[in-house]
């Protein structure tokens, strides 16, 4: 069975949010742990956790993916700065245990012109004093499009962070399709390719999740803007290829396409109808 969901909002709770996942035939979810803009998190409602935890249960929704607000930097030059970023993402991992053995994901960073090398030993830096050995969440390095000073834009970039972090169990890679076609990576005519590419540089142990979606851009543009399924420039029948390939087809795919609730369910009924099991 296809592993596919969407971003969803955890505004209304964790339960609202799972009816809305069943309500698109979802079966994994990824959210915000907070306003994505930064800000203060909810207090967790453990009724709500536990009511949401039920409802995931009888409909099988098994891959949970929360991601960092994108505002955060770790490898920002001002030390207040990087500080916010790992008391942030501290708290988000300690929320995490709630629903034991799921995934976290984070933009790496941007060096703000100090150097890919100076941002990432900051980032290693506060990777290494956050991961904690009992923790049961992955910590995953979003693959960037390199924007910007992004850090994580080609697979090398994410390797020399991953390479440095002292519990490797507890890290891993969620992998972007439209971040990476943007990057320079031609997933529509050399899929296979790129798929070697990453298992050589950073290996698919690595790999433990995806965020599919199409993009508004062409290969190599560096722009990062996200299309819906099927309209832009890397294309359904790619895109179907991804989610089929057979490295890649046991993985929970997340869609965040410019879509509201009704988008989403036509995209995962589309992509759950080009699936072969
Ligand atoms: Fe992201
Ligand atoms: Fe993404
Ligand atoms: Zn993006």
């Amino acid at each position: 069975m296809l592993k596919i969901g969407c971003h969803l909002s955890i505004s209304k709770g964790f339960y609202e949010m799972g009816k809305e996942a069943v309500s698109i035939n979802a079966n994994t979810i990824q959210f915000f742990t907070r306003n994505p803009r930064g800000g203060a998190a909810k207090e967790i409602d453990e009724e709500d956790v536990q009511k949401f935890k039920e409802l995931a249960k009888e409909n099988k929704i098994e891959n949970l993916l929360a991601h960092a607000p994108y505002t955060l930097n770790a490898a920002a030059a001002k030390p207040e700065l990087r500080n916010f970023a790992k008391e942030t993402m501290i708290d988000d991992l300690k929320k995490m245990e709630y629903f034991p053995g799921n995934m976290y994901n984070f933009h790496p960073g941007s060096h703000v012109g100090q150097g890919v090398e100076v941002g990432t030993e900051y980032i290693i830096e506060m990777l290494n004093d956050i991961i904690k050995p009992e923790q049961t969440t992955k910590v995953l390095l979003e693959t960037m499009a390199g924007k910007g000073s992004e850090i994580g834009r080609n697979f090398e970039e994410i390797k020399n962070i991953i390479d440095k972090i002292d519990l490797k169990d507890h890290i891993g890679v969620c992998l972007d399709t439209c971040h990476i076609f943007d990057g320079g990576y031609d997933i529509v005519n050399k899929l296979d390719e790129v798929i070697e590419e990453f298992d050589q540089i950073i290996g698919l142990d690595k790999l433990y999740a995806i965020h599919l979606n199409d993009s508004m851009n062409e290969c190599n543009s560096h722009k990062d803007r996200h299309a819906k399924i099927g309209e832009g420039n890397i294309g359904l029948e790619a895109l179907v290829k991804v989610i089929n390939h057979p490295k890649l087809k046991d993985l929970p795919f997340f869609l965040e396409t410019p879509n509201d609730l009704e988008g989403y369910g036509k995209e995962i009924k589309i992509l759950r109808d080009n699936y072969k099991n």
